[in-house]
């Protein structure tokens, strides 16, 4: 349980949902973890998730920034720096949806999506390579720092309705395996989780009601919902030396939802 002993971790919106599952799982491994929220209101359950992770024997604190502001990012890189040294492991984890139909979309919830999931994503992670290249190697990790790009399936499944989230996986998708290939000699490891169906509330009206949640099995292969451990479970390897080897690769955890399930029978 020591896989990420001596290592700072930054989960960005880590009060709720997956990106609390993660930083808990981070912290179970022994990383220090900064858990990342966006505005005051979401300040109480941040720290609640921090208490969590100090009832535990682990070590957390709560930062408050809007991933798509500039200055805010800034401040809570500095912040955390301060107080934890560095960084070694950056979850880019914060993301929302704001959905509608293409013909009535707004321009404001086309930008708001995207300036929260791909700018957000840009904007922490030059961040964190500035500050991995600072600190240099550590002999507690053979990379110089990791960063873990919470995808989704939609970087490769149309998805009508949500089309400002689609094009923004879609768009995290590239701007990963780019920078997994500028950053790779420097031994900084950049790669995506592609989540599924996760018990969020992001998709709460997706699996609440038993009518919901059986047309939602119809798309998954693996015949049950994912739990946000599941990704807890995968950024902690991710994040480990025993992903040494992996970079530019996005992580499908999704119960087979990219299998196309619709081609089980016929097609
Ligand atoms: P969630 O709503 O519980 O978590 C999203 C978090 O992002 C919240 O804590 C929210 O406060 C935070 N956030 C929103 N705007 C922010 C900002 N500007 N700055 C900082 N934090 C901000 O939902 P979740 O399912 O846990 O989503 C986490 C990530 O997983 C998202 O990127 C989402 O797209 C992705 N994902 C989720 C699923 C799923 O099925 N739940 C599937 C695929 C991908």
């Amino acid at each position: 349980m020591d896989r990420l002993k001596g290592q700072a971790a930054l989960v960005t919106g880590a009060s709720s949902g997956i990106g609390k599952a993660t930083a808990i799982a981070l912290a179970r491994e022994g990383a220090k973890v900064v858990v990342n929220h966006p505005v005051a209101v979401t300040a109480k359950d941040a720290d609640a998730v921090v208490n969590e992770i100090n009832n535990d024997g682990g070590t957390a604190i709560a930062l408050q920034a809007d991933v798509s502001k500039e200055n805010e990012v800034q401040a809570m890189f500095a912040e955390m720096v301060k107080q934890f040294g560095t960084i070694d492991v950056l979850v880019n984890n914060a993301g929302l949806q704001r959905d509608a139909a293409f013909k009535d979309m707004t321009l404001e919830q086309w930008k708001f999506v995207l300036d929260v999931n791909l700018t957000g994503q840009f904007l922490c992670a030059r961040e964190a390579v500035r500050e991995f290249l600072r600190r240099g190697f550590q002999p507690y990790s053979k990379s110089l720092g990791k960063i873990i790009c919470m995808s989704s399936v939609h970087e490769v499944i149309p998805w009508a309705g949500h089309v400002n989230y689609a094009a923004s996986k879609g768009g995290v998708m590239l701007f990963m395996k780019s920078i997994a290939q500028e950053l790779a000699p420097m031994k900084i490891r950049v790669n995506s989780i592609g989540p599924g169906a996760i018990k969020t509330p992001i998709n709460r009206s997706a699996w609440e009601s038993p009518e919901a949640l059986k047309s939602l099995l119809t798309l998954i292969p693996y015949e049950r919902v994912g739990e946000p451990s599941d990704i807890g479970n995968a950024a902690v390897w991710l994040a480990s030396d025993e992903s040494e080897y992996v970079t530019g690769t996005t992580l499908f955890v999704d119960g087979g939802m990219t299998l196309y399930p619709g081609f089980a029978t016929g097609g």
